[in-house]
């Protein structure tokens, strides 16, 4: 058997990426600033509307970094981070020396809990240090409860940093997710909804922050002749070839939105006369999901056993790719001494769910060979 490996998500070209790199070795731009990285991010400021301003960063966790810095964060302090999401969400707090306390997820969206919010919150002040920032994430491309924890987030006065390296696209209440926050974070990594190959973005409300987040990730240079600097910089700018394939991929988008969206109504119908496997979908008609990957979770009371490793071995067994969601933060061995707020809800979705294979670019003959390991499975 020597079938071909079916991914998560895998990165798929639209056709003009490698017209935008030409324009550039053309007029030997082949640097770390010019015409690409203004194009791209003038592109993404007119798909995110809310006259948002983006700076281009090479890579997500570059712009959370920053994202951090520019709301303040320092040694010490306190930051408030969904503990269900990729470990690139809380890494930079670590960087910063700062500690980051962990907060639970709710079922509806996945994402960070209202509830567990304000808890950690009031038990943060009254351990005598308020929150400097919440590190909320729209995960899987499913908004989080925006209208909730921003009633929260705005009672304490505390910022909100939105992750969305997951949702580009996604919305909730018609208005696209990393534009709610104070700052918004995108990824452009090679598996995410579109690539750069490697490379990531800062949203922000106004050009000042933003003009401050490319000055911080262009080595912090003062306007003098010589290099003169009075703050710590970084080498966190996008560069211009990467910017082409941005730019390349901008006309694609929707498109492959569209084509997320259609591998998720394909695990909705093949999974419906299935008891016990849910598939994670919009709570209502407020949120408007990429669906950048597809997820189920598994009752295995209900299947006869089959849990999410049964299943995701049989996947394996035909060269297919699945994943387990990801582990909470608070569980994971670099983590676990900080601070938790909340119940079992991520720990639970951890054991139960499973991430299917969701890329824009699969094929009928593909969508045939995942149904048969499902039905062969289950049925
Ligand atoms: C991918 C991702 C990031 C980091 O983005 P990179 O561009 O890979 O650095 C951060 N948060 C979440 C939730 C992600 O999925």
């Amino acid at each position: 058997m020597n079938k071909k490996r079916i991914f998560l998500s895998e990165a798929h070209k639209g056709g003009r990426e490698f017209f935008y790199i030409q324009e550039v070795f053309k007029d030997n731009w082949i640097a770390s600033e010019g015409p690409n990285v203004i194009g791209f991010e003038n592109d993404l400021q007119t798909y995110l509307g809310q006259n948002c301003f983006v700076g281009a960063l090479n890579s997500g966790t570059a712009a959370i970094h920053l994202g951090l810095i520019l709301l303040g964060v320092k040694a010490d302090d306190e930051v408030i981070c969904q503990t269900m999401t990729f470990s690139a969400s809380a890494n930079p707090i670590v960087y910063l020396g700062a500690k980051p306390i962990f907060v639970d997820s709710e079922s509806a969206t996945l994402n960070i809990c209202p509830i567990a919010l304000e808890k950690a919150i009031e038990d943060r002040i009254a351990q005598g240090k308020k929150p400097k920032a919440i590190i909320a994430v729209h995960l899987y491309g499913m908004p989080f409860k925006v209208d909730e924890n921003y009633v929260i987030a705005n009672n304490y006065d505390i910022p909100i940093l939105e992750d969305s390296a997951e949702a580009l696209g996604s919305s909730y209440k018609g208005q696209k997710c990393g534009t709610f926050g104070d700052l918004g974070v995108l990824s452009f990594n090679g598996n995410k909804i579109i690539t750069t190959s490697g490379g990531g973005a800062i949203i922000s409300k106004t050009k000042e922050i933003k003009d401050k987040a490319v000055f911080l990730a262009t080595q912090a240079r003062d306007n003098a002749p010589h290099y003169q600097h009075s703050e710590i910089g970084y080498n966190y700018r996008m560069s211009n070839i990467c910017a082409g394939i941005g730019r390349g991929q901008m006309e694609v988008l929707d498109d492959h939105i569209v084509l997320r969206r259609k591998m998720h109504d394909f695990y909705v119908e093949l999974f419906k006369s299935i008891a016990g496997v849910t598939v994670f979908a919009e709570p209502n008609e407020n949120y408007f999901s990429n669906y950048w990957l597809s997820a189920i979770v598994i009752e295995h009371e209900l299947t006869n056993g089959i849990d999410r490793e049964v299943l995701r071995l049989a996947f394996e067994a035909e060269n297919i790719e699945s994943r387990p969601l990801w582990k909470p933060m608070h569980l994971q061995p670099v983590f676990e001494s900080y601070p938790y707020y909340g119940g079992k809800v991520a720990e639970t979705l951890f054991e139960k769910g499973l991430c299917l294979p969701s890329g824009s670019n699969l094929t009928d003959e593909d969508r045939g060979r995942i149904s048969n390991v499902i039905l062969k499975l289950f049925l």
